[in-house]
């Protein structure tokens, strides 16, 4: 459904064959411990996915965000949290590529697959609304110091490059590179979750961190349009390839049970049984709307359709509602079976819940789309 060309298809196999071997047979464990999935994030790295997005001229692909797209639905299908946090390294990255001079290395870095990237957006006093950072840096000379409580940042205390959103004195809003080994970058806290437990999602504090304007990804007080431009396109777009691959994950799950399992003392399968039939069909259409709806935002997208931005808002929203439906449906076909473990219902179910409270959630982007069909500001 994505239509890839011959290069983007390639990408899509290496990730399939990465997930296959590595990625799916860790999902579970890496639930059930709620650890950080380093062996899939290093196989991903070491299949060069790193560089997926990331300019030729600094060693990596140049794929843009179709085949990012294909990529993360690919891994989501096998291990949400491990699609997650790729998606929050490709976000990252569309950070960097938005200001190579000061980013050069990491893109480089990253193009090596040594270099994992992730978003410190959301702040405890202004939550979910991440355009509205409550910091404010302090200037110091050249340089800014730093002090935030970063609510939840995927891959925290994984990552090597950390983009961080951060309030100026003049309101504007800055974002910075920070590093790993930065003085003063701290995880606050644990992540256990009811879902995405492999994320490493936890709260960060950045207490007093120094960043010189050589680590300044933007312009002076002017990352609101960085963000809305180069980065909310590729999360949008991202976080809808991971709805729709935790939607297929149980569209296959559920057919392989209701195929596979039966009635003895009746000689039927649960297949037989008319009401599953439609469930699993229903399960079937709605991820099939969903990943048309993504495939025609890049089709709008990549022909400067003026339409195409209320299509990256709708296709994240209707993703996550996806999500939420096929995997409930999911539970309900597949009955007791799926209420425990082993089929690897249940995790997709609470993973899926994780992409609507995502920020902009989905309440926030309905607000948005009717904004805009009724001709008003969006952030008014
Ligand atoms: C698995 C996971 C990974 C994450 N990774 C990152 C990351 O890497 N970097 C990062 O910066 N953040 C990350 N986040 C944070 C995420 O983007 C949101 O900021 C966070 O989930 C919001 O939670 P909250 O409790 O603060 O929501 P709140 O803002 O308290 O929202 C509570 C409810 O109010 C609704 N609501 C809020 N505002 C409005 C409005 N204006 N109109 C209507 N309804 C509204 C919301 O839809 C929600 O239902 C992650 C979150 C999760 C779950």
């Amino acid at each position: 459904m994505y239509r890839l060309n011959p290069q983007e298809t390639l990408a899509v196999t290496r990730a399939a064959e990465v997930a296959d071997r590595t990625i799916a047979p860790l999902a579970a464990q890496i639930d059930e411990q709620a650890r950080f999935p380093s062996e899939s994030v290093s196989a991903l790295a070491e299949a060069g996915l790193f560089g997926l997005t990331v300019p030729t001229e600094f060693g990596g692909q140049g794929a843009g965000l179709r085949a990012a797209a294909a990529v993360l639905d690919t891994v989501a299908q096998r291990c949400p949290s491990t699609a997650m946090v790729y998606l929050m390294h490709l976000c990252g990255i569309a950070c960097y590529k938005a200001n190579p001079h000061v980013a050069s290395e990491a893109l480089r870095a990253a193009a090596r697959g040594e270099h994992l990237s992730t978003l410190a957006w959301s702040e405890m006093g202004s939550r979910s609304h991440f355009w509205a950072p409550v910091s404010k840096a302090e200037p110091q000379g050249d340089a800014v110091r730093l002090r935030a409580e970063k609510s939840w940042v995927t891959s925290a205390g994984h990552a090597d490059g950390y983009v961080v959103t951060t309030g100026t004195a003049e309101g504007g809003i800055d974002l910075y590179l920070l590093q790993k080994d930065d003085a003063g970058l701290e995880v606050a806290g644990p992540w256990n979750a009811l879902g995405m437990r492999g994320t490493a999602s936890a709260p960060m504090r950045l207490a007093g961190v120094e960043a010189g304007s050589d680590r300044r990804l933007s312009e002076p007080g002017q990352a609101f349009g960085m963000m809305m431009g180069h980065v909310l396109p590729q999360f949008q777009t991202g976080n809808a390839a991971v709805s729709i691959g935790a939607a297929e994950s149980a569209v296959r799950a559920t057919a392989g049970h209701l195929t596979g399992q039966g009635f003895e003392h009746l000689g039927t399968k649960l297949a037989d049984l008319p009401n599953l039939r439609h469930r699993l069909a229903a399960m079937r259409i709605e991820t099939d709307k969903a990943r048309a709806l993504l495939a025609a935002t890049f089709d709008a997208l990549e022909s400067e359709d003026p339409g195409a931005m209320l299509l990256v808002l709708e296709s994240k929203a209707m993703a996550a509602d996806t999500a939420l439906l096929v995997t409930d449906l999911a539970m309900r076909a597949c009955g007791g079976a799926a209420f425990s473990r082993h089929l690897g219902v249940e995790r997709v179910f609470r993973d899926a819940r994780a992409m609507s409270v995502m920020a902009p959630t989905s309440d926030v982007l309905h607000d948005f789309v009717g904004k805009a069909l009724c001709g008003m500001e969006l952030f008014s």
